[in-house]
């Protein structure tokens, strides 16, 4: 039973283009009780392996929640898998808008906690009392509907480069400081406002309307299949377009474009810009928004320390980064006193 990645990245990347194989990116979720992660996730590897499945998975006790590349041939294999398993069974899968064949390279598959790091003591509400889930013609509505205070659900860094006009847009590191924003919205609002939250493939919006429903409100609606689902609906059913950026995705594209507006800036120079790169410094990794220029300038590095440190031989970078751990990256996407253009 073969339970690891035979490969490394770099050499899956390279068959990729060798063979021009054609994949799919797709995720979905599900929260269902789960008695033995463990087992679970050693059939689903088995199965996955089998027909080259790629992607990063995460499994708890509360479900699951899958961002996947699948070869275009297996496409229909691996929906027949879906159906083997009972939770699975017509599941909805998020497709991915835009094209790329390496969203992924290896196959991981994670136990965790929670499947959301969300912060809570499940106990204190009930997870399955979610709100109405709205299509994207229904959510439209609903934005445009004067007494609703829409809520974005995601992180700063992705909220900064695409959103709903109109929506408030938490700057937070966390969904657990998502939901204190929340409890600050509701005081200031009052329960008579409808409660209209969306976030990239709808899984954080199940806890969080859940959240706001245990809190006593009744007109709570979440956006179906999130940013992803409404932006195929709205090309297929040619819809008026409310989403204006890039949808942020955590996959090697890190965004998809949805509309041609740019919303966000080079942290570096402050031009334009929303492509996110991760800094070439092994060590630092930040996650920061970087236009062409600045790429050049900076060799791929969000700072002249960093710049510096890549410039040293491995041997002499790896002394340096001896004994250190790399801090929380959490709080390290976007945020540096570096980046004149994102203070934190
Ligand atoms: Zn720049
Ligand atoms: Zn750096």
């Amino acid at each position: 039973m073969q339970l690891y990645n035979k490969l490394s990245a770099e050499e899956r990347a390279r068959i990729i283009d060798e063979n021009s194989q054609e994949r799919i990116t797709l995720s979905f979720y599900k929260y269902f009780k789960l008695g033995n992660p463990k087992i679970f996730r050693d059939h689903l590897f088995v199965t996955w392996s089998k027909l080259d499945v790629l992607g990063r998975i995460y499994i708890a006790n509360e479900g699951v929640n899958a961002q996947l590349s699948v070869p275009e041939e297996s496409i229909n294999e691996f929906k027949e898998t879906l159906q083997d398993i009972i939770p699975f069974n017509n599941i909805r899968l998020n497709f991915a808008l835009e094209h790329y064949s390496k969203s992924f390279l290896k196959l991981t598959m994670k136990i965790r906690k929670k499947i959301v790091a969300d912060g809570l003591d499940d106990k204190t509400f009930d997870v399955t009392n979610i709100g109405k889930h709205l299509d994207a013609e229904n959510f439209n509505k609903m934005l445009n509907d004067s007494n609703t205070v829409c809520i974005d659900m995601r992180n700063h860094y992705e909220s900064e480069i695409g959103f709903f006009k109109g929506a408030i847009k938490p700057n937070v590191d966390t969904f657990r400081e998502s939901l204190e924003i929340i409890d600050n919205e509701l005081e200031k609002n009052g329960s008579e406002k409808n409660y209209l939250m969306y976030c990239t493939g709808g899984i954080r919006c199940e806890k969080a309307s859940a959240y706001i429903k245990h809190k006593g409100l009744k007109n709570v609606y979440q956006l179906e299949g999130g940013i992803i689902e409404y932006s195929r609906q709205v090309k297929e059913k040619k819809l008026k377009n409310n989403f204006i950026g890039k949808n942020f995705v955590f996959d090697e594209r890190r965004g998809e474009r949805i509309s041609d507006d740019i919303v966000s800036n080079c942290h570096q120079c402050g031009e334009p810009c929303d492509t996110h790169v991760n800094c070439s410094n092994e060590a630092c990794h930040l996650l920061f928004i970087q236009c062409e220029k600045c790429r050049q300038r900076m060799k791929n590095c969000c700072s002249d320390e960093c710049v510096n440190i890549i410039e040293l031989s491995y041997e002499e970078q790896k002394k340096l980064r001896k004994g250190k751990h790399n801090s929380n990256k959490i709080f390290k996407k976007g945020r540096s006193d570096k980046l004149k253009y994102k203070l934190s």
